[in-house]
């Protein structure tokens, strides 16, 4: 087996990674065996010291036995309002941006356009289930919070389309962040007034 080889095709299976970067990365860590030997330490533990909240699906460090995370964990947040987004670093930047004090659900993903399987690509049973137990205790409106670009706008029609029955049931209102973020906007890269602004807007 060749090592070099072997690594960078790893490097390359990251989000926004080419070939050439990959390449550089592998001669990064050969150059800088503390950072190799570090890396290889906190690649192994990742998968045992942190874990996935039962509730919203984003990763959290584990903290003794707890299977929820802190957000989820918090009584006091707003059971009236869940937050829908594709992946952690939004429910981060929403997080940290103090706009939001309702509960959230992470999809882990978006749908490409043409995908013919959206439930391979994101949790949509899980998300089913998620709503179907807030709604027993006092969902009101659920808030679609996905990245204002072709492929955020096709799920965010996907997760209302599946939810649709279950709002009706329930009475509970589905909207979208939009009107702030501007065409185009990751959410993970919306500043705070945006989100503010996009929550005040919400439709
Ligand atoms: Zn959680």
């Amino acid at each position: 087996m060749d090592t070099l080889h072997e690594l960078t095709e790893i490097f390359r299976a990251f989000p926004g990674v080419g070939p050439r970067q990959a390449k550089r990365f592998v001669h990064h860590l050969l150059q800088r065996g503390e950072d190799a030997e570090a890396l290889s330490a906190l690649a192994a533990r990742l998968r045992k010291s942190v874990v996935r909240c039962e509730l919203c699906r984003r990763f959290f460090t584990k903290e003794g036995s707890f299977k929820k995370c802190r957000a989820c964990r918090d009584e006091g947040r707003d059971k009236a309002t869940l937050l829908i987004v594709a992946r952690d670093i939004d429910l981060e930047a929403v997080e940290k941006s103090g706009s939001f004090r309702g509960y959230y659900f992470v999809l882990g993903g978006t749908i490409p356009i043409l995908d013919k399987q959206p439930e391979k690509r994101i949790a949509l049973a899980a998300l089913i289930a998620r709503a179907e137990n807030a709604a027993k205790e006092g969902l009101k409106e659920i808030v679609l919070a996905l990245s204002a670009n072709p492929e955020g706008e096709h799920t965010a029609e996907t997760a209302a389309r599946i939810l649709a029955p279950l709002a009706k049931e329930h009475n509970i209102k589905i909207s979208t962040l939009g009107r702030g973020l501007s065409t185009g906007t990751e959410l993970e890269y919306a500043d705070a007034e945006t989100l503010k602004s996009a929550f005040k807007n919400r439709q």
